[in-house]
């Protein structure tokens, strides 16, 4: 042991030092000597290289990737501006063209508001960083919206509330759960985006008949019948957001529960639309008729027990399922507490 001349602390101290290359030539001596001979101090020095040269590594990573996202972020960029250069000729052309002709800037405005919707769609998911998509979605809404109503006003219409209203319905429909989950909300509404997706559509509905109601110049039989049929029509899918979403239970309750819902909307709706608008319009399920134990075979009739069967159907489905999660539920909770 009195081989080792210096102490394993004093050399440890060094070890960095040494590994840099930048101690002096009677301090390399000394830890070099004291390696040879301690297994400890290999050990300690092994480790303090591995260690550098992972941090090393990991520093060189973030720096190519850095500088790969700045490339990246460059190239993107110089696409979109000469994407947005390329769309410019176009409305230039149709500037001169139409100052040219001597209409005075008309369908100018047309083209300019087209233009401007393709550049939503190709030049903004390049220029924006942060939540592309949903810029994109919410910029090339605005600009659909914009072209309709230069279309609208360039022939003289009244259609664009309508057209509007329904463009608005249909995105919703389609992107609103996306556009939902993506943008940050308030932490009172965080938890709460099923029912704001649903609620949202469920406004643009009401504002499609209401539109729709104002351009037709709808009278009360309109408002009636629109109103009535599609709050009657929106208890399903609510109902199913609503098993889905907050009824704590087990899924095969659930799936019951909407079976039989599913089964029950089949059945009646011909019944309840046929009761708002005082129109039969054939299978009325409340008018089957039943003569000496056979159902008549008018068509009326024979279509209005098809959707009786399925009701029935329906709620044996739906039945089982439910009485299957009620047994699994009390089996589980006595294993829980057999446990
Ligand atoms: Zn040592």
């Amino acid at each position: 042991m009195s081989e080792l001349k210096y102490n394993c602390e004093l050399i440890q101290d060094l070890l960095p030092l040494y590994q840099d290359g930048v101690c002096s030539g009677s301090s390399r001596n000394a830890v070099e000597e004291h390696l040879k001979t301690c297994g400890n101090c290999q050990e300690v020095a092994r480790k303090l290289t591995n260690y550098r040269v992972d941090e090393m590594l990991t520093q060189e990573k973030e720096t190519v990737l850095t500088a790969h996202e700045k490339k990246e972020r460059r190239r993107t960029l110089t696409a979109g501006i000469v994407t947005a250069g390329i769309l410019m000729v176009p409305v230039i052309v149709c500037l001169i063209c139409n100052i040219a002709i001597g209409h005075g800037l008309d369908w100018f405005f047309i083209v300019l508001a087209a233009m401007l919707l393709t550049a939503s769609l190709t030049v903004l998911p390049l220029l924006v960083q942060n939540r592309r998509w949903v810029w994109t979605i919410g910029g090339s809404l605005c600009c659909l919206l914009l072209l309709l109503l230069v279309c609208c006003i360039y022939s003289g219409g009244s259609w664009f509330g309508v057209a509007a209203v329904s463009c608005i319905l249909g995105i919703s429909v389609l992107l609103a759960p996306y556009v939902i989950y993506n943008i940050p909300l308030p932490k009172a509404l965080a938890d709460k985006k099923g029912l704001l997706v649903m609620g949202w559509d469920t406004l643009w509905l009401y504002g499609l008949i209401g539109v729709c109601g104002v351009f037709v110049q709808g009278g009360g039989f309109y408002w009636r019948t629109s109103l009535l049929i599609t709050t009657y029509c929106l208890w399903l899918p609510w109902f199913i957001f609503g098993v889905c979403r907050y009824l704590k239970t087990n899924s095969r309750i659930k799936a019951g529960l909407i079976v039989i819902a599913v089964g029950v909307f089949t059945a009646v709706t011909n019944s309840v639309i046929e009761a708002i608008t005082g129109i039969p319009n054939g299978g009325n399920i409340f008018k089957i008729e039943f003569s000496s134990g056979h159902i008549s075979g008018n068509m009326e009739s024979l279509r209005a027990s098809l959707l009786l069967s399925f009701l029935v159907l329906s709620v044996l489905i739906g039945g089982s399922l439910i009485i299957a999660g009620l047994t699994g539920k009390k089996q589980d909770a006595e294993e829980r507490k057999g446990k």
